[in-house]
Order: structure tokens, then C-alpha cells, then sequence
């Protein structure tokens, strides 16, 4: 199997071609020829495949809002090739059997390598670890654990699961939520919530455990991601950790680089997310974290939901939202057509350094000779109105609907074959 790139600039940099063979990229030149196919690619940016730390596909479960095959199609078509499936499935990946089953599904699927995530706690109960060895073990090779969508708000408990994780040379991803700050809570606590007569969400529930968990890594000794963070005083005390030497990695979505809740203005429940969405000075905040490296990566927490439980009143509505499918489009409009980030750096906040979080091997690669052709071509010029009714994905809960966003993804190549040809997803 041999396929030719034509004319695609390497990390928005001068046009090379780039011949892949067999799985991995063989030679960069100019006038490079094959007897093979050839895809013509002048103008388009090449970055190495992107890194999902965090993606929920429901399945098993809830296999009416989205399955491993329909998602792992939204997340090529987002130019991903390697997804960590959240752990919140029905029943919990808790154990060997179900982290495998996850692994399988998506291996079967074969658009992106889906990477299970093992829950920290049994049934995500908060009360007895998991079988965090087993699953590190099993087929699946799990490196990141986490009970997403709860928080590990035991310090006990967390401080067992850092010490777990640090032998397996795994990762706790902390949902930074003090629950008991949280209870009833609807968007994010200020002005407008008082305004709109919703419970709030403040920011201290987050940078409360975020400044517990950064002191208990440290006196473990154990890596910490912090999932989804959503203030500019949990940049603030990422940035303090890191400067003590506290193995902290971080990570923000795309939804929270973007809007504010402002959204929540129009009661329209497709903006209820969890963390809600924040002030303008905490978006400023999240991208002059990422732009400096405090917040390591940009990860979607993709959350499909029926309309049910969307199109519905705000307080019964269920938090999340879609974003494979425009995630790296929401960065190029938010971080690269501002100035904030070079496409080398969109390669390293959404491919190298989720690879490395999650210690993947085989993605996250410089685009080298030799190297696994895990890779994404993008049209940066494209412009595109997002319809929902377009997706890949089995739910239709976009934040970006009807919203114009720059870069398109036109091919995504899984060890050397074609996942997305044309902006078509190819299974
Ligand atoms: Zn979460």
C-alpha cells in the first residue's frame, strides 16, 4: 500500500511531498514519484494525526446517542486518529472485560485507535478504587484513569488512586468539582446567573481541587491531568504547580476557548455543559494558558446527548456537548487566526502532548521518515457554515450550529490508509 502527498506544507510551513509506505512515511521530498495513488494536496496543512484525551461514545449504553463507530467517524472527520473513550459508559469501564470490550469495538470500527479510559472508582461510586491493574494489563493497555463527569472529591481516596496510577505509570484525569459547592447548579456563579435566577456554578469548586490534587501529586510523587479546566485562577494555579515542579498536565475544550455564559442568555440547553461556560476574562485567561504551554492540550469532551435531554428545560437538561467534528476548526479560529499559536504548536497542544499524556505510542509523532503515517491535511482557507444535521456523530447537540468556522479537515490517513479522503469518511 503506497500513497503519494503532493504539495502539503508540513506544519504550515514550505510544500514538501511525502511518500508513505506500508504504514509509515518512507521519504519528504520535492518531486518525489510512485507507481501508487497519489493525492494531490497543494496548499494544505499536514500535522500528525490528532490526540483525543477525552471523548464520550456511550457505548455500551446509551448506544442511541452515539456508538464507537459513529464516533470514532465524527473523530476522523476532526482529523483524529486516536480517541480516549471516557469511562461514564452503562455499565462503568471498570474492569478488565468492559475497557476490553471498548477496545475491541473500536478496533472493529477502525477509523482511530479508541483508547479506553479505566474509571478510578468502582461504578464511578467515589467509595472503593477500581481494578486499576487489571485494566492496565488487559488488551486495552489503559494509562489514564478517571471517573469524568464525578469527581474524585475523597482526598483519601484520590491519594490511593495517585499512588495506583504511579506504578502503572498511568495517569489520574481529574473532573476538578467539589460536589458539595456544586449541588443544584446550573451555569457558571457571577452576575448573570444572579441576573437569570440560576444556580451557580463557582469557579472555586474547581480551583479548590485543583489546588488540593496539585499538592497531592506532589507528595505522591504522581502524574495529574486535570481535565477540562474552565477559570483563569485554575491557569493561575497550574502555573504555580508547574513551577514547583508538580507533574501537572492540563487540558481545555474548544467550547470553553470559545463561548461564555452569555449563552445562557437564551435558556437554549445546548450551552449547559459541565464545567459551565465561563466570563470573557476566563476565556482570555485559558488561551494565554495554552498559548504559554500551562494548559498542555486541547481535548473535546465530545458529549452526544438525545434531543430529549437537550431540547427540554435548562434545569432537566443534561450537561455537554458535540465536538469532534469542529474542535481543531474552533482552535484555528480562536488561537491561529489570532496569533496565539503556530500550526507547530496546534500540532503539539492537540497531537504530541495528548499522545504523551496518555503515553501512546505511535501518535503524536514529528512527520519524519520512518515515522507512522497517523496524519491530517487541512484546508486552513476553507470557511464552512456548521449544520448539525450534517454530522457524523449520532447526536445533534452542537454549540457551533449555524455558526461560520474557519479550516476544513480534507484528509485523515490511519497508519497509511485513508480514514477521511475528500472530507469523506471512508467506513
Ligand atoms: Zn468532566
Amino acid at each position: 500500500m503506497t500513497l503519494l502527498i503532493k504539495g502539503a506544507r508540513p506544519y504550515g510551513e514550505d510544500a514538501v511531498d511525502v511518500l508513505v509506505e506500508d504504514g509509515v512515511i518512507a521519504a519528504i521530498g520535492t518531486d518525489l514519484s510512485t507507481t501508487g495513488e497519489t493525492v494531490d494536496a497543494a496548499g494544505l496543512v499536514l500535522l500528525p494525526g490528532l490526540v483525543d484525551l477525552h471523548t464520550h461514545l456511550r457505548e455500551p449504553g446509551r448506544e442511541d446517542t452515539e456508538t464507537v463507530l459513529t464516533g470514532s467517524r465524527a473523530a476522523a472527520l476532526g482529523g483524529y486518529t486516536a480517541v480516549h473513550a471516557m469511562a461514564n459508559t452503562d455499565p462503568v469501564a471498570d474492569t478488565a472485560g468492559v475497557v476490553e470490550q471498548v477496545w475491541r469495538l473500536g478496533s472493529d470500527a477502525g477509523l482511530v485507535d479508541v483508547v479506553p479510559v479505566g474509571a478510578v472508582t468502582v461504578g464511578l461510586g467515589g467509595e472503593r478504587l477500581a481494578e486499576l491493574g487489571a485494566m492496565a494489563d488487559s488488551a486495552a493497555r489503559v494509562r489514564v484513569f478517571s471517573d469524568d463527569g464525578k469527581c474524585v472529591a475523597d482526598p483519601a481516596l484520590m491519594r490511593r488512586a495517585l499512588e495506583y496510577t504511579k506504578a502503572l505509570d498511568g495517569v489520574v484525569a481529574q473532573h476538578a468539582e467539589e460536589p458539595r459547592l456544586t449541588v443544584g447548579a446550573q451555569m457558571h456563579e457571577g452576575e448573570r446567573s444572579a441576573r437569570l435566577g440560576m444556580t451557580g456554578w463557582p469557579a472555586v469548586a474547581e480551583e479548590a481541587i485543583i489546588a488540593r490534587d496539585v499538592l497531592l501529586a506532589e507528595h505522591v510523587g504522581a502524574r495529574l491531568h486535570v481535565c477540562h479546566v474552565s477559570t483563569a485562577g485554575s491557569v493561575e494555579l497550574i502555573r504555580w504547580a508547574k513551577s514547583r515542579g508538580v507533574q501537572v498536565t492540563a487540558e481545555v475544550t474548544p467550547h470553553h476557548l470559545l463561548l461564555t455564559d452569555a449563552q445562557a442568555e437564551g435558556y437554549d440547553a445546548t450551552f449547559k455543559v459541565n464545567p459551565p461556560l465561563r466570563t470573557g476574562e476566563d476565556v482570555a485567561a485559558l488561551r494565554a494558558g495554552l498559548a504559554d504551554g500551562t494548559v498542555d492540550a486541547v481535548a473535546t469532551d465530545h458529549a452526544p446527548h438525545a434531543a430529549e435531554d437537550k431540547e427540554c428545560e435548562w434545569s432537566a437538561a443534561r450537561p455537554g456537548m458535540l465536538g469532534l467534528e469542529q474542535a481543531l476548526s474552533v482552535v484555528v479560529e480562536t488561537m491561529v487566526d489570532t496569533g496565539l499559536l503556530t500550526w507547530r504548536e496546534v500540532a503539539d497542544r492537540m497531537s504530541v502532548r495528548p499522545a504523551a499524556i496518555g503515553r501512546l505510542a505511535g501518535h503524536g509523532r514529528p512527520l519524519e521518515v520512518g515515522e507512522p503515517a497517523n496524519l491530517v491535511l487541512v484546508d486552513p482557507g476553507a470557511r464552512a457554515v456548521v449544520d448539525p444535521a450534517a454530522l457524523a456523530s449520532k447526536s445533534r447537540n452542537s454549540p457551533y450550529a449555524g455558526r461560520e468556522l474557519p479550516a476544513r479537515v480534507v484528509h485523515t490517513l490511519l497508519r497509511g490508509e485513508l480514514s477521511v479522503r475528500d472530507g469523506k469518511v471512508q467506513k
